[in-house]
C-alpha cells in the first residue's frame, strides 16, 4: 500500500521529530496537538532543526524549504483524516491514546494504518479498541528523531502481514533500520534501558553516588554516550516512571518497582530537559546537579 500523507498526533519532544523526518522523505505531514502554542513551538523546532542540518552539509536549502512546506498542522483531531498513516505520539498515558484513538476512528479512510509511538503500553490491548486492530502497529521512534537509526516495529496478536510490510517499507524511505519487537511490556529497547536508569535513580537515592558520579562512571567506565540520568533527563522523568510502571504492572516483578527518588521527581514537576529541572537543573548556562 502506497503512503502519501502521514497524520502525526502529538507535537512534543518526539512528535516534532517525527514530522521532521516524514517531511524530508517526501511525505505530505499534518500535525496535531491539542495545545496550539505546542504546535507553534513545534514548527519554529523543525525550522531551526533543519536549518541546523543544512548547515552540516546533510540536506540542501531546497530539500530544508520542501520539507517545511510539506508539514501543516491543525488542532483538530478530525483534520488528520485524509491520511494514509497515522503515528501517535502524544503523551504516554493510555487513557489520552485510547481517547485519541477513539476520536479519530469516525474521521480515517477504511485503508488508513495507525500506529503509536507508544515507548511501553501493549499496542495489542491498544489496538483492541479501534476498527482495525489488523492495521494498527507500533512504531516506536528514538530520541532525537532525526539522528537516531533505529525504529523498533511492534506486531499487535492481530497485526496483519500487509500492514508490517507497507511500515518496513515507510522505515527504508525514511533512511532508517527497523528492528522487530514482540508485543511485551516495553518492547526491546526499554525493556533493557529503563531497568537500568532505575537503577542508577536507587544509586542515587541510596546514596552510593551522586549526580555527576553515576554519570561519570558510566560514560567513563561503560563507555556510554551519555550517563543514565543526563539520558534520563533528556527522555523526560514522566515518561521513564510511566514505562517502569508499565513494566512493574505488565509483568509483576518487583525487580522493575519504580525508584521512589523518581516518583518524587515527578510529583514536583521536575520533568527533566523540557521543564528546566530534573537531576540536572538547566536554567542556567550549564547543567547544575541536583543532588
Ligand atoms: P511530550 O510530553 O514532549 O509531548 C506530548 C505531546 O502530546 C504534548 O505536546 C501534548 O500537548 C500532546 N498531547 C497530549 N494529549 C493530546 C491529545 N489528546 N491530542 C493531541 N496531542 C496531545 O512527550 P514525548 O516525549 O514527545 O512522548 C510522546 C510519546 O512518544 C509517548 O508515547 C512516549 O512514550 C513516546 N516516546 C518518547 C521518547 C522520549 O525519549 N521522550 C522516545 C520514544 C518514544
Amino acid at each position: 500500500m502506497e503512503i502519501r500523507t502521514v497524520g502525526v498526533v502529538g507535537a512534543g519532544q518526539m512528535g516534532n521529530g517525527i514530522a521532521h523526518v516524514f517531511a524530508v522523505a517526501g511525505y505530505e505531514v499534518l500535525l496535531n496537538d491539542i495545545s496550539a502554542e505546542a504546535l507553534e513551538r513545534a514548527v519554529a523546532l523543525i525550522d531551526r532543526n533543519l536549518e541546523r542540518q543544512v548547515s552540516r552539509g546533510k540536506i540542501t536549502a531546497e530539500v530544508k524549504d520542501a520539507a517545511m512546506a510539506r508539514i501543516s498542522t491543525t488542532t483538530r483531531l478530525a483534520d488528520l483524516g485524509k491520511a494514509d498513516l497515522i503515528v501517535e505520539s502524544a503523551t504516554e498515558r493510555e487513557t489520552v491514546k485510547q481517547a485519541i484513538f477513539e476520536d479519530l476512528l469516525p474521521h480515517l479512510q477504511p485503508h488508513t494504518i495507525l500506529t503509536s509511538n507508544t515507548s511501553s503500553i501493549s499496542i495489542t490491548r491498544l489496538a483492541s479498541r479501534t476498527d482495525r486492530p489488523e492495521r494498527f502497529m507500533g512504531f516506536h521512534f528514538m530520541n532525537p528523531v532525526p539522528v537516531m537509526q533505529l525504529v523498533e516495529l511492534i506486531r499487535g496478536i492481530a497485526t496483519d502481514e500487509a500492514t508490517y510490510k507497507t511500515l518496513l517499507g515507510v522505515v527504508e524511505k525514511l533512511g532508517k533500520t527497523a528492528a522487530s519487537s514482540e508485543d511485551f511490556p516495553a518492547f526491546i529497547v526499554n525493556r533493557i534501558l529503563m531497568p537500568m536508569i532505575n537503577e542508577a535513580v536507587y544509586t542515587l537515592y541510596e546514596g552510593v553516588g551522586n549526580v555527576r558520579s553515576i554519570d561519570e562512571s558510566m560514560k567513563l567506565g561503560a563507555n556510554h554516550p551519555m550517563g543514565p540520568l543526563e539520558l534520563a533527563d533528556f527522555i523526560g522523568l514522566d515518561t521513564c516512571l510511566a514505562i517502569m510502571n508499565v513494566l512493574h504492572d505488565g509483568l509483576a516483578d518487583t525487580k522493575y518497582r519504580p525508584c521512589p527518588l523518581l516518583t518524587k521527581y515527578v510529583e514536583a514537576g521536575w520533568l527533566g530537559r523540557k521543564t528546566g529541572r530534573g537531576f540536572y537543573d538547566y536554567r542556567g548556562d550549564e547543567p547544575v546537579p541536583t543532588r
